[in-house]
């Protein structure tokens, strides 16, 4: 995986909240280059925030779920 793919498939993964990217190719990648690393932490924290957002302004309980289900569990 090049580090442009691996942008892409970070884009990607914000914006879909992360259903079907080929994330094992992409944490391979980030292994051995900070540069994409950086900006998954930046990624993590836009998505984050997104959640946050979400619960601070009462979403109505059905759209909560849907966004929590989309949300991969590993996420601190
Ligand atoms: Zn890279």
């Amino acid at each position: 995986m090049t580090c442009q793919e691996a942008h892409n498939a970070l884009a990607g993964r914000l914006q879909t909240f992360g259903s079907q990217e080929p994330w094992d190719a992409l944490e391979q990648h980030l292994e051995d280059c900070p540069d994409c690393e950086h900006r998954l932490r930046q990624t993590e924290s836009i998505r984050r925030l997104l959640r946050e957002c979400c619960i601070r302004l009462r979403a109505p309980q059905a759209l909560r779920a849907r966004i929590a289900d989309a949300l991969p569990h590993r996420a601190a």
